[in-house]
């Protein structure tokens, strides 16, 4: 089991050996329903293949001298009678058949998503989200077919070949020879077929993927492509792409169209006409034998004639599970902890020596300092200095590459990481705001718990309560897409009303590019005086009003602490620490006044 930040107590476990193993473990977590489904499978065609059987004793009736009209009689009456009952089990294993597959989707589909929530954020940042829809999405949908038709005709196809020969068989062991060199041949001919097509059809799924990152990509970028009217050159790349995936079903095309079994039915059936006929001149096959043992050469052609179809969409269906699969063993690199240390957080924060690289590119070397509880620290430095990636070791979204970083004294790999993250909020620069309704928003981290009043509570204290008032449907108001947009500041004070909520004992706020107008900084700067109350708080920021509160400023350059203190100190001894300020707050005029 690869280590994973959530995990659903008691889910179901499944195979993830290969993906043949896989898709059995789905269906075998429905037993009963993959019971009916052979034995419904099995019985129709049972029934269905003793038609023919029924059809040649009554041709042996009919040209005997004197037919008898009761036994002729008899037969349609069992005929009628086999056919009815094969079509309700049909009716039971075609219905089986669609529970499962459809059971199969869901489980799936579940299994990924829990599975997507369980990856650190270092596999997130790996992941283009194009490609990761695809598999959700469109992958997922293989897996039914996969099963319904595909599967389902292939059991059925395979009953009816079966079924066939043992009638066959019974009819008359000899007649067997023609149809087993079909069998024989034909299983070859599959092998081959499937050998051949494997190959495209994972090409064809993984071009699918691609295709579809690139539309995602060139979709969220838009504003760029035009700004850079780059129209064309995308258009010209995203044709490339389409073409590949056409060329690989043209490549499909050319697979099928060699495929031969119809081909070596028609010769197997000539060969057992020659053989019947040769058994009847020598008085050992009756003429009503010849006929059931044409029908039943006749039923071959359905796994024949649909194997193309069938095997080829279980392929698609492989290909894809494979796709599935290789998303979920992927590893991640944190695990909840489940066990672990959960305590309430006083806000005692400290790193050791701490190391980290994003792959091989170093952020952060040797960072040590220690945060009393309660405490508010400014983070400055230039843009890449290090600062959000400092702050992203705290909850955990990243594990530090050397060192520790300890919360109340406890190593933060030792926390559960449930607990710990619930106490730590994070206010981004890119306030990211799900298409729901502002109360969801704000009340996002207590999931079902938020009633109306606490989520006013917290949006008056984040100063947001009034623009809010202002939309039509106040708090029903729908972020995004086809509701409201919001401006940067709106944004982010929901931001801070949301983090308000879950009454986080450490806040992390990155406020380094909101360019804001005065006035609604002036809301801002209130709403984060507020929230900072009591809670050990992380700022990233450039505003001189804000640093000069903070209790410690860490100056950072290449990820390293240049110098660390109170702002007046810093700017007494550290050159570069006045440069910077210079530089980012020419607004508002350094004084060395403090407080
Ligand atoms: P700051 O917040 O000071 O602007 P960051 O912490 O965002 O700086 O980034 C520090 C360094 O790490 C930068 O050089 C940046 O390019 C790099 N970096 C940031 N995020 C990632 C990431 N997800 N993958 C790889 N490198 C990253």
């Amino acid at each position: 089991m690869t280590a994973s930040e959530f995990t659903i107590a008691g889910a179901h476990r499944y195979d993830r050996t290969n993906a043949a193993r896989w898709t059995i473990s789905h269906l075998l977590r429905n037993k009963r329903w993959l019971a009916s489904f052979l034995l419904g499978t099995i019985a129709a065609n049972l029934l269905g293949n003793a038609v023919p059987l029924l059809v040649g004793s009554a041709f042996n009736e009919i040209l005997r001298p004197a037919p008898s009209r009761d036994v002729l009689l008899g037969i349609t009456i069992e005929i009628l009678a086999v056919v009815l009952a094969r079509v309700v089990f049909d009716l039971t294993g075609r219905f089986s058949a669609e529970m499962l597959s459809k059971r199969f989707k869901r489980d799936a589909r579940d299994e990924l998503f829990s599975c997507l929530l369980g990856k650190s954020q270092t596999f997130h940042n790996r992941q283009r989200v194009g490609d990761l829809m695809a598999r959700a999405a469109n992958d997922v949908g293989q897996l039914s077919n996969m099963i319904v038709p595909g599967v389902d005709i292939i059991v059925d196809s395979f009953m009816t070949l079966i079924t066939a020969l043992v009638y066959i068989g019974f009819l008359k062991p000899e007649l067997l020879l023609a149809p087993l060199l079909f069998t024989v041949a034909f299983l070859f001919a599959l092998r081959d077929y499937s050998r051949k097509l494997g190959p495209v059809t994972a090409g064809m799924r993984e071009q699918f993927g691609r295709v579809n990152a690139g539309l995602n990509e060139v979709i969220a970028g838009v504003e760029v492509v035009k700004a850079t009217a780059q129209e064309a050159s995308e258009e010209s790349k995203f044709d490339g792409r389409v073409r590949r995936y056409r060329d690989l079903f043209v490549r499909n095309g050319e697979i099928q169209a060699r495929y031969i079994p119809p081909l070596l039915l028609t010769v197997a059936t000539v060969g057992a006409f020659l053989h019947g006929v040769l058994l009847i001149s020598r008085g050992q096959l009756t003429i009503g034998g010849l006929v059931a043992y044409l029908g039943l050469m006749g039923a071959l052609g359905f796994p024949a004639f649909i194997s193309i179809f069938s095997f080829s969409l279980v392929q698609l269906g492989l290909a894809s599970a494979r796709r599935i699969l290789a998303l979920m063993a992927e590893e991640a690199e944190l695990d909840e902890n489940a066990g672990g240390y959960a305590g309430e957080v006083r806000g005692e924060v400290v790193f050791e020596n701490v190391c980290f690289q994003y792959g091989d590119k170093s952020a952060l070397k040797d960072v040590s300092f220690r945060i009393q509880p309660g405490q508010t620290v400014a983070i400055v430095g230039r843009t890449g200095a290090g600062k959000s990636t400092l702050t992203r070791l705290i909850n955990r979204i990243y594990d530090a590459s050397a060192g520790r970083v300890m919360v109340d004294g406890v190593d933060v790999r030792d926390w559960s990481l449930a607990s710990l993250r619930q106490q730590v909020s994070t206010i981004e620069q890119d306030v990211f705001l799900f298409s729901r309704t502002v109360a969801e928003n704000i009340g996002f981290g207590l999931g079902q718990r938020a009633d109306p009043e606490t989520i006013e509570r917290a949006a008056r204290d984040a100063q947001a309560h009034d623009f809010v008032m202002s939309f039509k449907d106040g708090y029903e108001t729908v972020i995004g897409e086809r509701g409201v947009t919001l401006s940067g500041g709106q944004r982010q004070r929901l931001a801070i009303a949301r983090a308000l909520l879950t009454n986080p004992r450490i806040l992390i706020l990155d406020d380094s590019t909101s360019a804001i107008d005065s006035a609604t900084e002036d809301e801002i700067q209130k709403a984060i005086r507020r929230i900072q109350e009591g809670r050990t708080t992380f700022l990233i920021t450039h505003r001189l009003s804000q640093i000069r509160w903070a209790d410690r400023i860490l100056y950072l350059e290449d990820g390293e602490i240049v110098d660390q203190g109170s702002h007046d100190e810093l700017f007494r001894r550290c050159e570069a620490y006045r440069r910077i300020f210079s530089r980012y707050d020419v607004a508002e005029p350094v004084e060395s006044g403090g407080r």
